[in-house]
């Protein structure tokens, strides 16, 4: 995203440039959005639940994750959804 910033503002100093610079740095700063919705805050695979344990919102990633505050282990069900996992 910054990248294409960049190329733009380069632009500005670059008068004759501008006709390229412009698609160039348009396409730079959509991949860059596209590349943060895919990477970013809304990405499906990180799931942001309500600890059972001590009730706080925590960010879980794969199977097997703990509770950020409390340290509770919690594993995924197959619906989606996370419950309390005690490692044997
Ligand atoms: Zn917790």
């Amino acid at each position: 995203m910054f990248g294409g910033f960049f190329v733009m503002y380069a632009g500005v100093y670059n008068k004759s440039l501008i006709p390229y610079l412009l698609p160039v740095g348009s396409i730079g700063v959509l991949a860059g959005i596209l590349i943060y919705f895919r990477f970013g805050p809304v990405n499906p695979s990180i799931k942001t639940i309500e600890c059972p344990r001590c009730g706080r919102r925590t960010r879980l990633t794969g199977e097997f994750d703990a509770c950020s505050h409390c340290k509770q282990p919690l594993r995924r069900t197959p619906e989606g959804t996370y419950e309390p996992h005690v490692p044997s």
